[in-house]
């Protein structure tokens, strides 16, 4: 089945892609139609089968919406969890309520134990401290006592890596539901799940991955079993939670969900101060540094508290359980959730430690980045609070939760990269906490979005700062530029070399939603982005939907654009090769050498001072050419050209992509590039007391391969040029590094 913007991508790529011999060419009497192509050109995407079969199903469509018949699996979990905190034990039981509204019958169920990746008989591809898994005391499902089996045949269950199968009595019919009881405890490792739960100091415990969780079935993949093997992360379906925690007193829990037994727990003076801080714009200290010697909790006889929290549509739950943390609260704008023209607001908290002085300003950030996403997303946050909890000993990064985040103590850090982690992990309550996607496969539709949208976060937080984009591009481009990337349509676990992971889930992507931002246009891309994001919400996208969204809503066929950017590893490599005058103008021959097609926009300086701006189109490069020309009428002296002049695309050799006639005065050793690059950050080197190009005596180039140059500026004095930076715009002042990332380790182009 076809769309008609399929069926025409079909009819022009295939043309153009038919490699045909000169012999078959002449045996087929097309000699003289058919040329040989200088390029690898982009196919149509292909569907993967089971995607397919969900559209014959009508459960997804080709407009890249959900099906009429779309379907998803549900649960309502009921959990008691009663936590040793001397031990360091966790003993619970969980009762699954699972509804079946797939149409197919289930002889088998699948639960993740996520916390058996600590077992020692597990693969895995991070390490992980042995503490032995779950142990079961019971398993039941429909109401029987289940045996352990080796082999699965009949009524039983057995563990299968960081998964727990199931064989019901009888197979769960469609529409039906059934319920599962799980008895079970284990050893809370302090480093859990890849530094995602855990505990520190004896002071400090998160609860997360931390219960027997249903895996998805659903209506591509079936059941998603894929292991847990400490790197790719999530897929859930959304849920219903009853959750009571069984914890000493003096210890504060919060979590995913409401509190539904807030005066059983808390005194007084702190459900006071939280009513305070709900309609405060300003930040209510609701356990301040006097609360933690007084006392923040009740008392009880036994000298336990139960905390019972509720959540719906959610699609995991976590929790934080200290006795030595402030909690900071303030309201947050989220826009017009309910659709009657007036604000809802949600509350923005910081959980934190008080020797992390940083975190003192992390519910103000908070607070920025819930409003921001919300009117970014075109998603308005529909929970009651989102969470940023300070586990340092656990992590150093930040871990996402729905409501709920576990981040580092970023003592070390500036204030920019702890409100960048801030933005970044409350941001994945769009994606994937409310899209849905499969993080496990495709760790790239979670965290490139995020990304994107944390970039935006920030830049709208600190005006006038990059919004992201050039971080992302130099993350991409320093490992596309080695060679050894892999696919984004790779699954996720499944990568060649070290470090990939953070190009291939993170900057890559994030990379092309910045692309694309600037290929269709901010009206367009946002319609589409909000779009899909909104149209996916409390569901379950795959790559097929998000592409066909975006075909659909911009009326184009972008698979050349998928093709290229996920499913290969092309990268964009224009250039400028030659600018000769003539008669009839000035000739500009842009050469594009990557195999990614991209248009070639270029800005092109006359001598008047005038700018003129040209485009080459992408089907330039779709019809397999490696080169074109762009004329500037006799009369108009051209004295600089540059390719993608606002670093929206990214070009892994930027250097190629500008000419100017002011090069051509520089000592002819160095080579264009070299004097491109000199005269395009002529600027810059004078405010760093470099003498003006004209007094530059002479220079070569060190090692060309891995462009290392050493350039003498003036007599005397030495400068070494190690890799030009190809983000000039973005290179730090004070340290001389191309990238100054705001939450990832700079990249290694440098300046000195
Ligand atoms: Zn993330």
């Amino acid at each position: 089945m076809t769309s008609p913007i399929r069926s025409m991508s079909v009819a022009i790529l295939t043309v153009l892609f038919l490699p045909i011999s000169a012999t078959q060419a002449t045996a087929q009497g097309t000699a003289g139609t058919v040329r040989k192509l200088e390029r690898p050109v982009a196919n149509p995407v292909v569907l993967s089968p089971g995607f397919r079969r969900a559209i014959m199903r009508g459960t997804r469509t080709e407009r890249g919406e959900p099906g009429p018949d779309y379907w998803q699996q549900s649960a309502h979990y009921t959990i008691s969890a009663r936590l040793d905190v001397v031990e360091k034990r966790l003993e619970g039981t969980t009762r699954i309520l699972y509804r079946n509204a797939s149409p197919d019958s289930l002889p088998r169920l699948v639960v993740q134990l996520i916390q058996s990746f600590h077992r020692d008989d597990v693969p895995r591809i991070r390490s992980a401290e042995i503490t032995g898994g779950y142990t079961f005391t019971r398993v039941a499902a429909a109401g029987q006592t289940l045996e352990e089996a080796r082999m699965l045949r009949g009524p039983g269950y057995a563990t299968s890596q960081t998964n727990l199968l199931i064989n019901p009595p009888g197979p769960v019919a469609p529409g039906d539901s059934i319920v599962l009881e799980l008895d079970w405890s284990y050893q809370i490792p302090q480093v859990g799940a890849g530094g995602r739960m855990g505990w520190n100091s004896d002071d400090f415990f998160f609860l997360a991955y931390w219960y027997p969780q249903m895996a998805v079935y659903d209506d591509v993949v079936r059941w998603q079993a894929d292991p847990f093997l400490g790197q790719a992360e999530f897929y859930s379906d959304f849920a219903q939670y009853d959750v009571t925690l069984d914890v000493p007193q003096g210890w504060l829990v919060q979590g995913t969900g409401e509190l539904m037994n807030e005066s059983e727990v808390l005194p007084d003076h702190i459900i006071q101060r939280l009513r305070q801080a709900e309609a405060s714009d300003t930040v209510v200290h609701v356990v301040a540094e006097a609360d933690l010697e007084a006392g923040f909790t009740r008392a009880s006889a036994d000298g336990r508290l139960r905390w019972h929290f509720t959540a719906d549509s959610v699609r995991d739950a976590a929790y934080s359980i200290t006795r030595a943390s402030l909690w900071d609260v303030v309201r947050t704008n989220v826009g017009d959730r309910d659709g009657d023209t007036q604000p809802e607001y949600s509350r923005a908290e910081a959980i934190f430690r008080p020797a992390h002085e940083r975190w003192r300003q992390t519910a103000r950030y908070a607070q920025h980045s819930i409003a921001f996403h919300s009117r970014h997303t075109g998603v308005p946050y529909p929970y009651s609070h989102a969470t940023a909890v300070e586990g340092d000993g656990i992590i150093g990064g930040g871990m996402e939760y729905p409501m709920m985040t576990l981040i580092g103590g970023y003592d070390q850090a500036s204030d920019r990269a702890m409100y960048s982690v801030t933005a970044h992990e409350l941001a994945h309550n769009w994606v994937p906490m409310i899209v849905s996607t499969d993080e496990r496969r495709r760790a790239w539709m979670d965290e490139g979005t995020t990304d994107f949208n944390d970039g935006n976060a920030f830049a709208d937080f600190y005006p006038g700062s990059d919004d992201g984009m050039q971080d992302e591009f130099a993350g991409y481009t320093g490992l596309a530029r080695t060679g050894h990337e892999g696919a984004l349509m790779r699954y996720s676990d499944f990568l060649d070399t070290p470090g990939h992971y953070g190009v291939h889930a993170y900057t890559k992507p994030g990379s092309l939603l910045y692309t694309l931002r600037n290929l269709l246009g901010e009206e367009a891309f946002y319609r589409a982005y909000r779009g899909y994001l909104s149209t996916w919400a409390f569901k379950h996208p795959k790559p097929w939907d998000f592409f066909n969204y975006f075909n659909t809503s911009t009326g184009q066929d972008l698979d050349w654009f998928w093709q290229t950017w996920y499913y290969e590893t092309w990268v964009l490599d224009q250039s400028i090769a030659s600018v000769t005058g003539g008669p009839n103008g000035t000739e500009i021959v842009v050469r594009d050498i990557g195999d990614a097609p991209m248009p070639a926009r270029l800005t092109i300086t006359l001598a008047s001072g005038d700018t003129l701006d040209r485009e080459i189109p992408v089907t330039t490069w779709l019809g397999g050419t490696r080169e074109a020309t762009v004329t500037v009428p006799a009369g108009q002296e051209v004295v600089q050209v540059e390719i993608d002049a606002r670093n929206g695309f990214p070009d892994v050799m930027r250097k190629n992509n500008f000419w100017a006639v002011a090069a051509n005065a520089l000592p002819a050793e160095l080579p264009l590039a070299v004097r491109n690059e000199l005269v395009r950050n002529r600027g810059a080197l004078l405010e760093e007391g470099y003498r003006a190009e004209g007094e530059l005596l002479s220079g070569e180039v060190a090692d060309d391969a891995t462009d290392q140059r050493t350039i003498s500026l003036e007599a005397g004095a030495q400068y070494a040029i190690l890799a030009v930076c190809d983000q000039p715009r973005i290179r730090d002042r004070t340290t001389h590094q191309c990238s100054s990332s705001r939450h990832r380790p700079p990249v290694s182009t440098i300046w000195t």
